[in-house]
Formats: structure tokens, C-alpha cells, sequence
């Protein structure tokens, strides 16, 4: 299967690179993504995304730094937080951004029955495409926790599982220098970048935002949604 990315301000020829970008891991520890792919179809592109909202506290933030910056992100968004939220979903899709599924209530999904996957992310589909109009073509595992049950429940309900290949650990709280720094230090064409709008305090996350795109940007980087 392949996914595609909106790109609106993006070069040519992501298309075909995504698909190495969007893979369903072996290992449920494994994060690590390829970035090769990207590069050599010439695309120097990353692709940030924010995982856990919406946050009422910190998505709006969020959304006004990737506007000020004309970036487009895609956000994992959890089934139970998008009913709490709804207008929030609504706004960041119509800014443009990707929305994508992140399960209803953030659980480890290895632990759960194959009906119990399918009802988290059935659920949460539901949610998503109510408020978008769109129905997510990607998964998200919270903790990136995959196995074979997994794994072949979202194949089933159509769905691409997407990890990262940059995790700065912002939920963590390092500091907003840290977070700056993890990404700016690790990223490369093609990464994929987590952070988080929701689950927590996430103002370092948000204060480190305006640094991370300009220099991204002054780098020669643009920016790309994954699973439009
Ligand atoms: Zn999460």
C-alpha cells in the first residue's frame, strides 16, 4: 500500500518515497524509520507531527506557529480527546494539516484483544471523519507498541502504522533548548519528527516550535503531511 502525503508545498517525486517513511515494524521497540528515500527522490522534506491531542491548552498554540510559518503537520489525534474537542479537530483540518488516528484512549495496544484494537480504532475513525470529513488512512500505536496482532488488525481496517524516525522526547519536559536541539541535531531528509500537542504540559514543545522550522527552513527544508 502506499500513502500519500498533501503536498502543497512540497517537491515532486515524495510520493513514491513515503512509502519506506510509513512501514509496519517487527520489533514494537523498533522507531528507527529510513530516511534515505526522500533524499534520493530529491525531496528534502521532513514531516513534523504531533501526537496525543487535541489539547483545548496547546493545540491552538500549536496550529498558530505552523500558520505564521505556512507549515502543514499531521496530528495523531486520540479518539477520546476529539469528542471532548471536537471544534479543535475541525480547525486543524481545515488549516490544512493531517489528521490521523492515534486509538481512543492511548492504551499499549500489544496488551489488548484483536476485537479491542478494532474497536479503538473503529471508534476513533468514526470520531475523526465526523469533525474532517476524511477517514484516517494511518495508525499510530501509542508508545510505537506494535505486534503481529496489531499489525494485522490495521492492515484489515485499511491502515498504514506510522512511527517516527526523530523523538526528541518533548512529553518528557527536557527543556525547550533540549527539544530544539534533539531535533535540529538528529534530523535528516525525510524524518519523520514527534512531538506532542496534547497529554500534558506542552509549552516547552510549543516554544521550541518557532526555532526547530526557521532553522529547518533556513536549511533548505520544506515540509510535508504524511497520510493526507
Ligand atoms: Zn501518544
Amino acid at each position: 500500500m502506499s500513502v500519500r502525503p498533501r503536498r502543497r508545498r512540497t517537491v515532486g517525486g515524495i510520493r513514491t518515497a513515503i512509502g519506506a517513511l510509513v512501514v509496519a515494524l517487527a520489533a514494537a521497540s523498533a522507531v528507527a524509520l529510513p530516511a534515505a528515500p526522500a533524499e534520493a527522490a530529491g525531496a528534502k522534506v521532513v514531516y513534523l507531527t504531533f501526537d496525543d491531542g487535541p489539547s483545548p491548552a496547546y493545540t491552538p498554540k500549536v496550529l498558530t506557529v505552523l500558520a505564521r510559518y505556512g507549515v502543514r503537520a499531521t496530528f495523531f489525534q486520540i479518539g477520546q480527546n476529539v469528542a471532548a474537542h471536537p471544534s479543535l479537530t475541525s480547525q486543524v483540518a481545515e488549516q490544512g494539516h493531517s489528521v490521523q488516528n492515534h486509538t481512543w484512549s492511548h492504551p499499549d495496544l500489544r496488551k489488548l484483544s484483536g476485537a479491542a484494537v478494532d474497536s479503538q480504532v473503529r471508534s476513533t475513525d468514526r470520531a475523526i471523519r465526523a469533525r474532517t470529513g476524511r477517514t484516517p488512512t494511518c495508525l499510530r500505536p501509542p508508545y510505537g507498541a506494535v505486534n503481529g496482532t496489531v499489525r494485522s488488525r490495521a492492515a484489515a481496517l485499511g491502515k498504514q502504522v506510522v512511527l517516527w524516525s526523530v523523538d526528541p522526547a518533548d512529553w518528557s519536559r527536557p527543556g525547550t533548548a533540549a527539544i530544539r536541539s534533539r531535533v535540529l541535531d538528529n534530523v535528516r531528509p525525510g524524518s519523520v519528527i514527534l512531538l506532542h500537542d496534547g497529554g500534558g504540559d506542552r509549552s516547552q514543545t510549543v516554544a521550541a516550535l518557532p526555532a526547530i522550522i526557521s532553522t529547518l527552513k533556513a536549511r533548505g527544508y520544506g515540509f510535508a503531511t504524511l497520510c493526507g
